[in-house]
């Protein structure tokens, strides 16, 4: 099964994903994450990304891409994978499609934009597993600890409320195209974002389950 998750930041892709990649057993691939963790490494991919990122801008595409097509070819992605974050452009969208990987379902994660800031603004990620949570809507079990691997949960430096707004101005421009492009491969299935956790995760299961 070969997936992918779109969405405006805050939609929920990050919190969907890890439920659909443990319930069907394939990889879930972040770029968000894979540059997160090459920033960490002090990688030149990712001191480059970071220029990007900070500023909530999209990370060129020619390095996202190629970041990309070599992480899925890994062979923990045989077994299908699931990518949150990628394509965030017609570009990478192009490259996909040229690179022969034939993609199942695209879900749409559907929310008002006013619900978005809050959301980000209270999020709380695990820089060691990407595990995300919310100070209120979903906290963890204890205030700042993650609690899958017990690492110190971060306030990441892009979910700042002076950041946002340019990373939706990204996703209206760059990546909203999407939506169209799948929509015309009659790829795309569109899930409302705007409800609780577990009623989107059923929601997205009831979508899997007629593949
Ligand atoms: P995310 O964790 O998905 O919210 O991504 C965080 C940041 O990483 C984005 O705001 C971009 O700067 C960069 N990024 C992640 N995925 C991509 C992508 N597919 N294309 C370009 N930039 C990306």
């Amino acid at each position: 099964m070969k997936l992918i998750i779109l969405g405006p930041a805050g939609a929920g892709k990050g919190t969907q994903s890890e439920f659909i990649v443990d319930a069907y057993s394939i990889a879930h691939i972040s770029t968000g994450d894979i540059f997160r963790k090459n920033l960490k490494e002090g990688t030149p991919l990712g001191l480059k990304a970071k220029e990007y990122m900070d500023g909530g801008l999209l990370v060129p595409d020619a390095l996202t891409v190629e970041m990309l097509i070599s992480r899925i070819s890994e062979s923990d992605c045989q077994n299908g994978y699931l990518l949150d974050g990628f394509p965030r452009s017609l570009a990478q969208a192009d490259a996909l499609e040229a690179a022969g990987e034939a993609i199942d379902q695209v879900l749409l994660i559907d929310v008002d934009y006013s619900l978005l800031t809050e959301r980000i603004v209270g999020r709380r990620v695990c820089p060691e597993c990407g595990a995300a949570f919310h100070i209120s809507n979903n906290p963890p079990k204890i205030e700042g600890i993650c609690d899958k691997c017990g690492a110190e949960l971060v306030h990441r430096p892009d979910d700042k409320e002076e950041t946002i707004k340019a990373r939706l101005v990204e996703y209206d421009e760059k990546t909203k195209p999407l939506i169209g492009y799948y929509e015309e491969k009659s790829l795309l299935a569109k899930v409302g974002g705007d409800k609780p956790i577990a009623q989107v995760s059923q929601a997205i299961k009831q979508i899997l389950d007629s593949l």
